[in-house]
């Protein structure tokens, strides 16, 4: 078959763009179909970026990126009833995360890609991939494209790997939701859904602060974040798929109450909503197959271990090392080998950083992380917190009777303590 490009990037965000710098750096033609108006139109993250991947990818040019506020400032704050417990640490001199607003900052980055030769395809929806002759053809509402090479970056529902018949969630046992595109392969467990507003609300410091929030969505299993950029705040909730489903409230509500309980007043600039993947280490899905590399959302790169959510990293630097791996197997010439994806994930942060989290993550599948743990903190550090005339309580027997009053019991707490150490 003739080609017409070495590389084929499905998806225009942040896995793909980077795909697509890191193949074009390396010598090869490669274009970015995507579906969207313009990079960043379809794409919502929560807006923290840790930024080592990008001045891994770009280096110093990484300074001229959008960025909004360096985070300097860490917040946990949880909501149990009237009762609030909150946590800071702020480092003055850290300028290892910022916030980012997506719609600024994935355009930027798409036009990098732009400037090295790359034609990004806007409004074009990849809408299935067929096998001919050792090769792939990309067919899309605006032609088919020859490629002996896919990168996959269409983001959390994966469908490059679903027209290609490699996604196999059908084993697991969780009964598929009807709805979602009618497609058996979508399991709600394996995934979050991401709502997000951006508001007119400009922070009082010069640097940012991330805060992360329990206790407020609504009894539905999952967290907030809000995180201050230049001139705007963006507030936001990830929610369990397999807990909203069936719940009396819609994701909207909830981000409304979420927004009127944590007191934050201004217009309303934005509102969207985004699937996340929630995969931990073992159920991953495929990442690579014949002519076929999968990075960012749709590989399930997203790591949740209670202090960082990180997507966009891992996006970033799946992408990088595809589009490496594609020279590697450009030059060999053999298009099944993409095994040589995998070892470099195998050596790289991200597929250690999941492990890692691996345990931590089941701790946000149960239901005492959301309810019990909390109730179990608020009574104690309410009750160390009031003096009566009756004698003062010791924190030993007040822990031992919170414990007990939460239905917790001891040796589900030591399991559940081993898994976050
Ligand atoms: C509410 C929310 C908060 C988050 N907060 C954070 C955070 O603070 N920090 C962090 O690091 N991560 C966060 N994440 C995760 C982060 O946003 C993702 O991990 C990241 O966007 C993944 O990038 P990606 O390029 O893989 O996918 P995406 O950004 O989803 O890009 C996929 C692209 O593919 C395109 N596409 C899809 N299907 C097709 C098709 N058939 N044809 C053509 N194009 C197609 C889409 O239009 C899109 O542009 C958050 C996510 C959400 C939803």
């Amino acid at each position: 078959m003739d080609y017409d490009v070495d590389v084929a990037v499905v998806g225009g965000g942040l896995a793909g763009i980077s795909a697509a710098i890191s193949a074009a750096k390396n010598g090869l033609s490669v274009i970015v179909l995507e579906r969207g108006e313009h990079s960043g139109s379809k794409n919502v993250s929560g807006g923290r970026m840790y930024i080592h991947s990008l001045k891994t990818l770009l280096g110093d040019r990484y300074r001229d990126a959008p960025l909004e506020l360096p985070i300097k400032k860490e917040t946990f704050e949880i909501y149990t009833g009237n009762n609030k417990a909150s946590f800071s640490f702020e480092n003055k001199d850290t300028e290892n995360s910022y916030s980012i607003l997506r719609s600024r900052f994935d355009a930027w980055f798409a036009s990098e890609a732009e400037n090295l030769g790359v034609p990004v395809s806007y409004s074009t929806l990849v809408s299935g991939i067929d096998r001919e002759d050792g090769g792939l053809v990309v067919k899309s509402d605006r032609g088919d494209i020859r490629t002996p090479l896919v990168i996959e970056s269409d983001g959390a529902a994966g469908f490059a790997s679903r027209y290609l018949g490699i996604r196999k969630e059908k084993a697991f046992k969780m009964q598929p939701v009807k709805n979602l595109q009618e497609n058996p392969d979508f399991m709600p467990k394996q995934f979050m859904v991401g709502v997000k507003e951006i508001v007119d609300k400009k922070p009082d410091a010069d640097y940012g602060e991330a805060k992360t929030i329990l206790g407020l969505s609504n009894g539905v299993k999952g967290g907030g974040f809000a995180y201050t950029n230049k001139d705007s705040t963006s507030i936001g909730l990830t929610l369990k798929l397999d807990s909203l489903e069936g719940h009396s409230e819609k994701a909207f509500n909830i981000i409304e109450d979420f927004r009127e309980k944590l007191g934050i007043e201004g217009k309303l600039l934005e509102y969207s909503a985004h699937l996340i993947p929630f995969y931990r280490f073992e159920t991953l899905p495929a990442r690579y197959a014949d002519n076929l590399m999968v990075t960012g959302d749709a590989a399930g790169f997203l790591i949740n271990d209670g202090f960082t959510i990180r997507g966009m990293d891992n996006a970033i630097e799946s992408g990088r090392l595809a589009g490496e791996a594609a020279k590697k197997i450009t030059d060999s010439g053999d298009f099944k080998d993409t095994y040589i994806y995998e070892q470099m994930l195998e050596k790289s942060f991200i597929l250690k950083d999941m492990q890692a989290a691996s345990r931590v993550s089941t701790l946000f599948g149960n239901e005492r992380t959301f309810d019990a743990y909390p109730k179990m903190m608020a009574g104690i550090l309410e009750r160390m917190f009031t003096v009566t005339d009756n004698p003062r309580e010791n924190i030993k027997s007040v822990l031992m009777d919170e414990i007990k009053k939460n239905n917790i019991g001891y040796y589900t707490l030591l399991q559940d303590m081993l898994k976050v150490i």
